[in-house]
């Protein structure tokens, strides 16, 4: 039988916009529904037609090939006529679904209906990280325990994997059809099935090892390549590492919640380091060669002579990757010049005599002279 042209189905021109031809096929749809045509054996043909029309239709891409080649660019010229099944799963994105519309209950709504794929449920844990593994990313292997597909069944709960049986309610179509009379006439609203709740199958013979469920529980080792540069408080997300729903379907995924580890010397700001470095006023005053900790090990550094406290040296690229690739940062260390609470009366006596001398009173670098001068000002 030769097939009828798309647009001729549907009744609308070769120009019609999207939402025209929604409007062309919802009106069709409802009119041709088999629920309300119980009586013309027509009908049901007319209704799939209409739905592989706008299947078709709907879609830029199909809509396009077959502007350009016909009923042979999108369905290869054969049998391409969808099943109830395809077409109630349809109905969602045309009808809404949602409460207040006559079309959602009548049609069943499109969701929660029928057997789809199910997907588990997604798994959360806690991942602390100390500040070398946030700075350079790492791979953490983690137990987890998580429902996987049952092995004495490959998953379905049927006793050795047998096929399971089409449950005799609703004839496999994980939906029942109850008829209601309303004031509109006789509606027919669609529920999902009670006997298999949806699965549209039932195991006869339960699996032994998972009782009927299709999944065990089980602890695995699961490697986690954390990126450089993640942050406290970050989720990561691993898809299909969560748990495997009741008997068949897709895993959820495995979420997991980045704990940053204080380190007991460094801080971290933003991709920065900060190390609080002190120094006498020895040192401060003299200059020095110290080391100190970085992420990446012991770096001497010089403390040129007349070193002021408040001081800020940079160590280029000793900071944290960043996690979007843009560069690393910095470690910044911050001179501290430590007082002495308590001095000996040698140490006293050295100091007194250091008190009057003028290069020990506070002297202006170039920078800083107006300060100095509006000070000497303020106080006459
Ligand atoms: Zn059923
Ligand atoms: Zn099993």
């Amino acid at each position: 039988m030769a097939k009828r042209d798309y647009y001729e189905i549907l009744g609308v021109s070769k120009g019609a916009a999207a939402d025209e031809i929604k409007k062309a096929y919802r009106k069709i749809a409802i009119k041709f529904h088999p629920d309300k045509n119980p009586d013309d054996p027509t009908a049901e043909d007319k209704f799939k037609e209409a739905a592989e029309a706008y299947e078709v239709l709907s879609n830029q891409d199909k809509r396009a090939r077959y502007d350009r080649f016909g009923h042979q660019g999108v369905n290869g010229g054969g049998n391409g006529s969808m099943n109830m099944e395809d077409i109630f799963s349809q109905f969602g994105d045309i009808f809404g679904g949602g409460q207040g519309s006559p079309f959602g209950d009548f049609f069943g709504g499109g969701r929660g209906n029928g057997r789809r794929v199910r997907k588990g449920t997604n798994l959360r844990i806690k991942l602390k990280l100390d500040l070398e593994e946030v700075a350079n990313g790492v791979e953490k292997k983690i137990k987890v325990k998580r429902y996987v597909a049952c092995n004495g069944c490959s998953g379905n709960g049927s006793k050795n994997g047998a096929s399971l049986q089409t449950c005799t309610t609703c004839q496999g179509s994980g939906q029942v059809r109850k008829v209601v009379n309303t004031m509109l006439g006789q509606m027919v609203s669609t529920n999902t099935c009670p006997t298999c709740e949806g699965e549209g199958q039932k195991v006869t013979q339960k699996c032994d090892i998972c009782h009927g469920e299709g999944r065990e529980l089980k602890e695995e080792v699961i490697s986690i390549n954390v990126p450089a540069g993640v942050a406290d408080g970050m989720q990561l997300s691993m898809s299909g590492k969560g748990n495997v729903p009741e008997r068949g379907g897709v895993a959820g995924d495995l979420l997991i919640q980045i704990e940053e580890e204080l380190h007991p010397f460094l801080k971290r700001d933003g991709n920065n380091i900060v190390f609080d470095q002190y120094i006498s006023f020895v040192e401060a005053t003299l200059g020095a060669n110290i080391e100190v900790p970085t992420i990446e090990g012991k770096v001497k550094i010089k403390i040129d002579p007349g070193t002021q406290g408040g001081k800020i040296l940079r160590l280029r690229g000793k900071g944290i990757k960043d996690i979007n690739g843009y560069g690393k940062g910095d470690q910044l260390i911050h001179i501290n010049v430590w007082t002495p609470k308590h001095v000996s009366s040698e140490e006293r006596d050295i100091l007194e005599k250091l008190r009057d001398s003028d290069n020990f009173t506070p002297h202006p670098s170039k920078h800083e002279k107006g300060f100095f001068e509006k000070m000497k000002e303020y106080f006459g």
